[in-house]
């Protein structure tokens, strides 16, 4: 951490984890400067940043900036590489990378990695749960693309702790020396391939969470495909599978609804309290890295049971009249829907549409046909949702304005006993700043339906 004593650097893209990196930069001794293209007035944060002495930029990316020598850049993972400030820095090699990253150079305890294109944030928090059952331990600390910046945790995190870090597949391509003593990938699907223009790169930027591991260390990786399968052949460390398909023994793995670790039983899958079989792939890829770093069975088994999901993933809102009311606004591709929609055997009422990403709804046509009763949808793609749902031969197809306008809708058209759900498999961006606020306006929306927004 000495290396940034007195030395400059540039810190591009002023979200949170721009935040954070800047303020630890500069405890660290660097000269920093920020740069954002938004205006000054529109980061709230800015100012700040100012008053600490901190060199701040605003309103643009001026190539001017590759004047300086800085020594380091540190880029926010959704600004692209394309970007003219970062393709100049690479070219002048100057290494180019995530916060992640440095907090990873900083931190003292050990760093457990986990990857892929959903499950993530599931599975990230399972393995924190567990790792806290363990009496005799450090603390676990989830990090990361979960919401939590991993340089703050780094820096709070002692050498006994563990650092559960969910790193998105933006984070690993700005990773140099990152070093997770276990990574976990939960399964590789084809999205987010415009940023990474081909599942190729794709799958090679997933795999960079096992670049820098060592046969001491330990790679988690979902068996249930062949293509997975080889992809575990390139890691340095030692490979503990999971599968769902109990095609290995040598992890964790499901056979005839029960759950194993090697030979040891530990629970019926039945028992694990988030819906869906997407969430036993993620409680098998927990339970190898619990088993690894030592928690007990009976942790396991006691946070499978009673952990209820994290919010705006297939999250149990409540249950009114009879229905049933989930809100899983973080769906916003085809597979995280499909796979939430297999999560349950009563008729469902879907509520979905969104971000217009030009792909079209038919792959989700054969899981709406088996559990779709209603259908309604909204945002850019209402019209491309509903046609998958005309594929399916679902007879009401209903159109409305958002996700709120849906709720009231969906009530009409449902019954007892019936799931009421918002997985839209799209981002929200055409009409919501993020997931995030997409979920609690639906859960708004419920609560004033079901009375409770009036009672405040
Ligand atoms: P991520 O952090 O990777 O986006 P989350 O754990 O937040 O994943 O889950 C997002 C959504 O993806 C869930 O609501 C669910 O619909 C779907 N999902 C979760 N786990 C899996 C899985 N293992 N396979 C496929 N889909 C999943």
């Amino acid at each position: 951490v000495e290396q940034y004593r007195n030395q400059k650097v540039l810190v591009l893209g002023l979200a949170k984890s721009g935040m954070n990196a800047a303020r630890l930069l500069h405890k660290l001794g660097a000269f920093v400067t920020v740069n954002d293209k938004k205006d000054f007035d529109e980061n709230p944060d800015a100012q700040e940043l100012l008053n600490d002495g901190i060199k701040v930029i605003t309103g643009g990316h001026p190539l001017s900036l590759l004047d300086e020598d800085f020594k380091v850049v540190v880029k926010n993972p959704g600004i692209p590489y394309t970007n003219p400030i970062v393709a100049g820095a690479i070219e002048k090699n100057i290494p180019v990378i995530t916060e992640v990253e440095l907090a990873s150079q900083i931190l003292e305890g050990e760093l457990i990695g986990v990857t892929g294109t959903n499950g993530k944030t599931t599975t990230t928090t399972l393995i924190t749960a567990m790792l806290n059952q363990r009496t005799a331990a450090g603390k676990a600390y989830v990090a990361g693309n979960i919401g939590v910046p991993a340089s703050a945790v780094a820096q709070k995190a002692t050498a006994d702790d563990t650092m559960v870090t969910e790193l998105s597949s933006f984070m690993l391509c700005g990773i140099k020396t990152l070093h997770p003593h276990i990574a976990v990938i939960t399964n590789i699907y084809s999205t987010h391939l415009d940023y990474h223009g081909s599942r190729e790169n794709y799958i090679k930027a997933k795999m960079r969470i096992t670049m820098n591991q060592t046969p001491d260390d330990y790679f988690v990786i979902n068996w249930d495909s062949d293509e997975w399968q080889n992809l575990a052949k390139q890691s340095p460390a030692q490979v503990v599978p999971f599968s769902r398909q109990a095609k290995t023994k040598a992890g964790a793995y499901e056979v005839d609804g029960k759950l194993y670790f090697q030979d040891e039983y530990i629970m019926a899958a039945k028992n694990i309290k988030i819906p869906g079989d997407h969430n036993v792939e993620n409680a098998l890829a927990a339970i190898v890295v619990a088993k690894l770093q030592g928690v007990a069975t009976a942790g396991i088994v006691q946070v499978l049971k009673t952990f209820s999901g994290v919010r705006h993933r297939t999250q149990y809102v409540e249950t009114y009249e009879g229905r049933q009311f989930y809100n899983d606004s973080k769906a916003t591709n085809l597979v995280s829907t499909e796979m939430a929609l297999r999560g349950f055997d009563q008729p469902v009422v879907l509520l979905a549409g969104g971000l217009d990403r030009g792909n079209t709804f038919e792959k989700l046509a054969p899981a709406l046909k088996d559990h779709v009763k209603t259908l309604i949808v909204f945002g850019e793609t209402a019209q491309k949702v509903a046609d998958a749902g005309k594929l399916a031969g679902i007879d009401d197809i209903e159109f409305t304005e958002n996700c709120e306008t849906a709720v009231p809708l969906a009530w009409q058209q449902s019954q007892p006993g019936d799931i009421i759900m918002l997985s839209p498999a799209c981002a929200s961006w055409d009409q919501y700043p993020n997931f995030e606020v997409r979920g609690d306006r639906y859960i708004k929306a419920i609560e004033k339906l079901t009375g409770k927004a009036e009672e405040n």
